[in-house]
Order: structure tokens, then C-alpha cells, then sequence
């Protein structure tokens, strides 16, 4: 009975927007008892609009601040590579190309353009490299890069991102289900709190790399919490595979997705109500 079981169920899973690549965890996610969500591109769309640009600098203007950051960022896969490739493209600004390039997960890239050293990321990376901003340069709820050049703060970028329309809906059936939800995000305090607020969430914490991510989940199991992990980017894959049940966002990155047990189809977070829901019933009719 349990293969035919198994078969119904994958058919019923395809219609209902999800791809389980581990049937133990699909059979467990009944016991769920806290979600943590990650942010950028999961809660919210990932959409990254350039806002504003900012230059701290005599030697480089807007435009060349964009330019740099732009090639550094060229070979990225992440949301902010993506909003600045767009923002380039309509101001009509060739792009050089970059060479070295490296992904710090979670900090920001590096890489060698015109023979200069660009580095581009957040909070994170302005603290190892013991740099600050002025505080009145730098307010608002945005998610925000500075770019270095040759070791000078050159100046930064801020990007709008949008809370997806049906993460208010997925929220509140998962508190209605009991569930807890918490969001890890390695995004500035002010975004996460933003977002946290406006979501209704029980808790979240900002700057976390992934190595922090994998560490709360754990603190979680600890307590005696039966946690799935939503996540959707590299930064998220070792707390996806330390989570009772990795949920992976089907428009993310390979590396998610590779390492959940379960990938929502059209990067919906409602599909993972339907999961929870969808996995008790399954559980009923296989006892
Ligand atoms: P989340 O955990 O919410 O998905 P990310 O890990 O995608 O957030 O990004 C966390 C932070 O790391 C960003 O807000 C940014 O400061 C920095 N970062 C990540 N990737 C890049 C990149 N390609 N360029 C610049 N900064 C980056
Ligand atoms: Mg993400």
C-alpha cells in the first residue's frame, strides 16, 4: 500500500506547487512547530531597484560609483548584482569587466576592475574593513551596499525590495496552525525589523551570516522546536540542511535548492501552508 500511497501523493504534491526530493522530511513536516523564514527573495520578492546612489567621494562621481560597483558585482547571482546590471543598462553605462572575482556569502564581493581593487557589500564588510558612514548619509529602510575602491569608501547604493503580496496570507494561517515564525536574514537590522513588523513575525535577527544561520537553527532543535527552514539563496544551505525540513524557493539558487527536502514550484510562500496542511492529511490517510 505504501508505494501506491507514495505515488498519490507526489501527483498530489505537483498540484499543489511542491517538489519533495525527500520523502521522510514531507512525511515529518506534520510535526512543524517553527517556520524560520529567511528575507531577501523569499518573504519578499527580490525585486532590488536601485533607490539612490550616494557618492562619498571627490574622485568618483554617480555614474563611475555605479560603474564600479556594477562590474564587481557582474558575475554575482544575487538580488543586488541583478537591480544594479538593470540600473546600468538604463543609464546607458558600459560595463568593464571584472577579474578575480569572489563571493564572501552573506558580506559581499570582491574583484580587480581597470587594475583597482572594488569590493562591494553591507554592514558586515564595512565593520571588517573598520569603515564607517556618516549617520545622517545614512538613514532609511533600504538595503544598502558600499562599495570600496583601493581601500577607500567610495561611497553606497540603496535598493528597494517588496514584501510579497501572499507572505501576509501564509503568515497568518501558519499562527493559526499554531506554528512559530521567525525570520534570519543577513540584511541590516532596520530592513529585518521592517519586515518583521509589517509580517507579524514572533522574532527575527538581522546580519547573520550563514554559518549563524545553521547556529540558530540548531539553538531551535535545542529547545525542542521541530523547525522547517525556508530559504532561497547559498547563504541559506547549511541551515537547510541542519532544518527538520528544508524548503527551498524554486526561483533561488541551485545550491538551495539542491540541499531541501522540499522546493516550492512557483516560489510561493503559501504553497508551504498547503505543505503542512497537505502532509496531515497524507499522514492520516497512510495510520
Ligand atoms: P538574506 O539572508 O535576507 O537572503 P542575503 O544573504 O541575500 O540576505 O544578503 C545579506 C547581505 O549580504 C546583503 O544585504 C548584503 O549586505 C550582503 N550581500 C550579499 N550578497 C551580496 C552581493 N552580491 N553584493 C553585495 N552585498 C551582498
Ligand atoms: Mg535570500
Amino acid at each position: 500500500a505504501v508505494p501506491l500511497v507514495a505515488a498519490i501523493s507526489t501527483s498530489i504534491s505537483a498540484r499543489n506547487g511542491l517538489l519533495i526530493r525527500n520523502r521522510t522530511a514531507f512525511e515529518a513536516s506534520r510535526k512543524i512547530t517553527t517556520i524560520v523564514f529567511d528575507k531577501t527573495g523569499t518573504l519578499t520578492k527580490g525585486t532590488h531597484e536601485v533607490t539612490r546612489i550616494v557618492s562619498l567621494s571627490s574622485k568618483y562621481d554617480e555614474r563611475e560609483l555605479l560603474k564600479y560597483a556594477t562590474a564587481a558585482e557582474s558575475p554575482s547571482e544575487h538580488h543586488i548584482s541583478k537591480g544594479l546590471m538593470r540600473k546600468a543598462k538604463e543609464e546607458k553605462i558600459d560595463i568593464p569587466p571584472v577579474t578575480d572575482f569572489k563571493y564572501n556569502a552573506g558580506i559581499g564581493v570582491s574583484g580587480t576592475v581597470n587594475g583597482k581593487k572594488v569590493q562591494v557589500g553591507g554592514f558586515l564588510l564595512l565593520e571588517q574593513l573598520k569603515k564607517s558612514v556618516d549617520e545622517d548619509k545614512d538613514e532609511g529602510v533600504e538595503t544598502k551596499v558600499f562599495a570600496i575602491i583601493d581601500d577607500e569608501l567610495i561611497g553606497f547604493i540603496t535598493f528597494a525590495d517588496e514584501i510579497r503580496e501572499s507572505s501576509y496570507g501564509a503568515i497568518k494561517t501558519l499562527h493559526e496552525n499554531n506554528i512559530k515564525v521567525s525570520l534570519l536574514t543577513g540584511d541590516n537590522e532596520i530592513v529585518a525589523k521592517d519586515v518583521a513588523e509589517k509580517l507579524g513575525l514572533d522574532d527575527y535577527m538581522a546580519e547573520v551570516l550563514p554559518d549563524q544561520k545553521l547556529d540558530q537553527i540548531k539553538k531551535l532543535q535545542a529547545k525542542g522546536e521541530f523547525v522547517a527552514m525556508v530559504g532561497d539563496g547559498v547563504n541559506d544551505a547549511p541551515a537547510l540542511a541542519q532544518a527538520d525540513v528544508g524548503i527551498a524557493i524554486g526561483s533561488g539558487t541551485d545550491v538551495a535548492a539542491e540541499t531541501a527536502d522540499i522546493v516550492l514550484m512557483d516560489s510561493d510562500p503559501k504553497d508551504i501552508v498547503n505543505l503542512i496542511l497537505f502532509g496531515k492529511a497524507t499522514y492520516r490517510k497512510m495510520v
